[in-house]
């Protein structure tokens, strides 16, 4: 390499993984480079205008997948300092213990970790105090053993989802408070939304950007580099070590070397770098790489009462696991439930664009909004590929029968809750939100990419450390795992390669 940029660390991507692993490693004072393709999310009106969000997709990239049967779509992937982290629900909740474990699911079973809940149990409570989240301990069922308590009290639920639970505690569940991390005053101050898939302009959200990122860069040693996107890693001759990458800027071309390098581009992104870096596609030994594609079974249940009004502003401070760990009744997990954020007439209308928004306002004002969430299970069939220039994502769903039996259950205790309609409808395959397992973690190198501690088993110097190091997708969102473990790798790199 003849270009004179280097550093001791390059992190490509700035999102939950990148951003984390950045905040664990800046105290170290290595020199570390931040390149980030996406430029920072701007505070603007449509930041908070669910029509603009919703129904005209402004924040949407430009780009095209195909999926498995070679159909362009759209991906709802973002591209921004700080990843898909400032569009999330900011529910931060750690995987039950027994996801660690293999466990038999109505259509297979997981193959389980290669370390247990409490190796990673001291990162989860370094990761929720980075990132600030608001929960209560002793009222989940399924809660795994926390070493410290919550540091903030929950998000107070609204009077009418002070109601809404009430009527599923009389149905027979247990909710209890979702883990979040949102600063709600601040958030309510800039204006009255939901934050559930409303960017956040560091206006409240507690996300990569805000907590992460401006934990690491408050170090004079961390730099970050916007606009920035990097192309493919650079391979040493002996196909070892990897020098560094090279990456487009301002339409020049660029190279930076260094002594580690990690990739945070995401569970898609960091495999098509992966794939375009060499003929078989780098750390692929196991030709694992771009393969068990996971992304949770979603479903979005709206209950209707036509006697009862839903005010709220927010909603989503409530999460149900009475089916997580078996069906109730002796069978298999069949996953999670969650508030949705308060799905209003205008984000309704951008599924239902025949129907008047007067119309789904009324029916938006009548019901409680929930997510039924099940666990996508491995499968090396489920794959993402390069497609020429582009990317070919051909997920093979699976465990669809426990996600329909989850359903199911939930919408006969909303009815036996009185709520006298309840709808539901499936997200579908565009949504690549929880993408996760693309290039796992695992105790050997003949079937994983990458090592329990996301380092690469075939280059010695080369991390990946994003959602595809899951190596399950368990039934609940990722991002609090993606950090500790992003955190427990920040510190395994300081004692073993600084
Ligand atoms: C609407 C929505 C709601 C969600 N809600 C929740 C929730 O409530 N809780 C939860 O836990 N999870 C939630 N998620 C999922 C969560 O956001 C992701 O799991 C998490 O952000 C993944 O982290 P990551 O580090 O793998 O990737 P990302 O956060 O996506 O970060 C990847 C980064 O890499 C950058 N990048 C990509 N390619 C390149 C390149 N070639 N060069 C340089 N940079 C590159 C991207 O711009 C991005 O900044 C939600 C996601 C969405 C979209």
């Amino acid at each position: 390499m003849n270009d004179k940029q280097t550093a001791d660390i390059v992190i490509v991507g700035s999102g939950m993984g990148g951003a984390t692993l950045a905040a664990g490693l800046a105290p170290t004072g290595a020199n570390i480079l931040i390149l980030e393709r996406g430029e920072q999310l701007n505070d603007t009106p449509e930041t908070r205008d669910p029509r603009a969000i919703f129904q005209r997709g402004v924040f949407r990239p430009k780009e095209t997948w195909t999926d498995g049967a070679g159909q362009p779509f759209n991906p709802g992937n973002y591209y921004y300092v700080g990843g898909n982290s400032k569009f999330y629900g900011a529910v931060l909740m750690r995987y039950r213990a027994e996801d660690f474990r293999p466990v038999q699911h109505a259509e297979g079973a997981t193959p389980g970790w290669p370390f247990d809940y409490d190796e990673l149990e001291p990162w989860y409570s370094r990761a929720e105090a980075l990132y600030r989240v608001r929960g209560a301990l002793g009222e989940d069922p399924t809660e795994p053993r926390h070493s410290r308590p919550y540091a903030f009290p929950p998000v107070p639920d609204e009077p009418a989802i002070a109601a809404a639970r009430a009527r599923m505690t009389r149905a027979g569940l247990h909710p209890s408070p979702l883990p979040l991390g949102v600063d709600i005053e601040a958030w309510l101050k800039r204006a009255k939304t939901p934050w559930d898939a409303f960017p956040d302009a560091r206006t409240g959200k507690m996300d990569a950007e805000t907590c992460g990122l401006a934990s690491a860069l408050a170090h004079p040693n961390v730099t970050l580099q916007t606009g920035a996107r990097v192309e493919r890693l650079i391979l040493a001759p002996d196909g070892k070590r990897i020098e560094g990458v090279a990456y487009r800027s301002g339409g020049e071309a660029r190279t930076v070397s260094a002594k580690l390098v990690v990739l945070a581009a995401g569970a898609v992104k960091s495999v098509e770098l992966l794939l375009r870096s060499s003929d078989r596609g780098v750390a692929n030994r196991s030709g694992m790489v771009g393969r068990h594609f996971m992304n949770h079974n979603l479903s979005a249940v709206i209950a209707i009462d036509p006697r009862a009004v839903n005010d709220s502003v927010y909603q989503k401070t409530l999460t149900i696991n009475d089916f997580y760990l078996s069906d109730g009744r002796g069978g298999a997990p069949l996953g999670n439930i969650q508030l949705l954020g308060r799905v209003s007439g205008p984000i309704l209308k951008a599924e239902l664009k025949s129907v008047p928004e007067f119309a789904l306002n009324w029916v938006s004002g009548h019901s409680i909004d929930w997510l039924a969430m099940s666990e996508d299970l491995p499968s090396a069939e489920s794959r993402v590929t390069l497609d020429g220039a582009g990317i070919r994502l051909d997920w093979k769903r699976s465990n669809w029968s426990a996600h329909l039996a989850l359903v199911a259950r939930l919408k006969e205790r909303l009815r036996a809750a009185g709520y006298p309609v309840v709808l539901s409808h499936a997200f579908d395959r565009r949504t690549p939100s929880h993408q996760c397992g693309t290039v796992r973690i695992g105790a050997e190198g003949a079937s994983a990419p990458l090592d329990p501690f996301c380092r690469a088993w075939d280059h010695p110097n080369l991390f990946v450390v994003d959602a595809s190091f899951l190596p399950t997708s368990a039934a609940v969102n990722p991002s609090l795992t993606i950090a500790a473990q992003a955190l427990r790798v920040a510190d395994h790199i300081a004692r073993n390669d600084l």
